[in-house]
């Protein structure tokens, strides 16, 4: 739900008194006596929609009350009234101020009332935008099927994992796994089944790494890359040999009949002493991936290091 709540601040309070008694049958109005006050209603209260001050307040005015604000609640439409209508000062409330609209005391309820739709308007569109972006970025880097980040944020995000490591000094490892035989699983069920298939094993391996930690990504169509920050081999191996303990485990119901699924596991890692050239991100994918195939070729559902 987007807030269209108003806040007034104002050193005088029959001003306050009259804006409310004005405008609250249209808005949903909170006052303010002075900036301290105000400020703390942006905190405890927030988010406003639509911020009203008066310019000319003691202690704090209505520029710094209305900088702060923008601080704190950067969204928030600010709107500045005063009864000084210099024309340099409105000029330096818009430009410097950031401010939606400078209006003058007294000012008519209708003009007031109008000035404020605009403002929940705007602030709302600013609002909807934002979720906008939010999704469609939410969306670039979320694999559709199983939920779990695509390939596109690996790429991205590996090399900086890497970075901040190096940086650090500290340990990484990255697991590559595969479904074994999973082609039977499409060809002997279809292919819907090989979907949900797909997503319960993302979510066993999703359940079973540290939540805002480790990250999982979908590397290929039954493939996908683990990225374990600070953990060694003997904890990427600990980790992996649980990951496909779980899988095979798994209960999964097709057509009313339990089948199960195993999965092969390869790793890779660096610690401080690794030379530069072995921790690129594309040499540890490939060497996790050769570790990979070997856990294959050895007879699958294993864990190769
Ligand atoms: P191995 O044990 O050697 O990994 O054998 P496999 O059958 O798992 O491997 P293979 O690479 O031969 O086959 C992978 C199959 O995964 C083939 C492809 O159609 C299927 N696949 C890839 N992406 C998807 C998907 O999004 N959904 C479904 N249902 N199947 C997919
Ligand atoms: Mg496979
Ligand atoms: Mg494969």
């Amino acid at each position: 739900m987007i807030s269209d709540k108003v806040l007034f601040v104002d050193d005088d309070i029959s001003t306050l008194k009259a804006y409310k008694r004005q405008l609250r049958k249209q808005f949903s109005i909170t006052t303010a006596i002075g900036g301290e006050e105000g400020l703390a209603q942006v905190v405890e209260r927030g988010p406003y929609a639509v911020i009203v001050s008066d310019l000319c307040m003691p202690f704090m005015d209505g520029f710094e009350f209305l900088s702060r604000v923008q601080e704190i609640s950067p969204d928030s439409i600010r709107i500045m009234l005063t009864g000084n209508a210099d024309l340099n000062i409105a000029i330096k409330a818009v430009n410097e101020g950031s401010i939606f609209r400078f209006l003058t005391k007294p000012c008519e309820p209708d003009t007031l009332a109008n000035m404020l739709g605009a403002g929940v308007e705007h602030y709302r569109l600013v609002m909807v935008e934002r979720e906008l972006n939010e999704k469609v970025k939410a969306m670039s880097i979320t694999d559709p099927l199983t939920g779990c980040y695509n390939r596109g944020y690996l790429i991205e995000h590996l090399p900086q994992e890497i970075k901040r490591a190096r940086r650090y000094e500290r340990c990484l490892s990255v697991v590559m796994c595969d479904i074994d035989h999973f082609k039977k699983i499409n060809d002997g069920h279809g292919h819907q089944a090989g979907d949900n298939v797909l997503r319960m094993f993302v979510q066993c391996i999703a359940g079973s790494i540290r939540k805002d930690i480790d990250w999982l990504a979908r590397y290929g169509g039954e493939e996908f890359v683990i990225v374990l920050p600070e953990t060694n081999l003997e904890g990427a191996f600990t980790l992996a040999e649980r990951l496909r303990r779980n899988t095979a485990r798994m209960e999964i119901e097709i057509d009313n009949n339990e089948i199960n699924i195993s999965a092969s596991f390869g790793i890779a890692w660096f610690d401080r002493d690794t030379p530069d050239e072995k921790v690129l991100s594309d040499v540890i994918i490939d060497s996790a991936d050769k570790c990979l195939y070997q856990a294959k070729r050895l007879g699958r559902n294993r864990v190769i290091g």
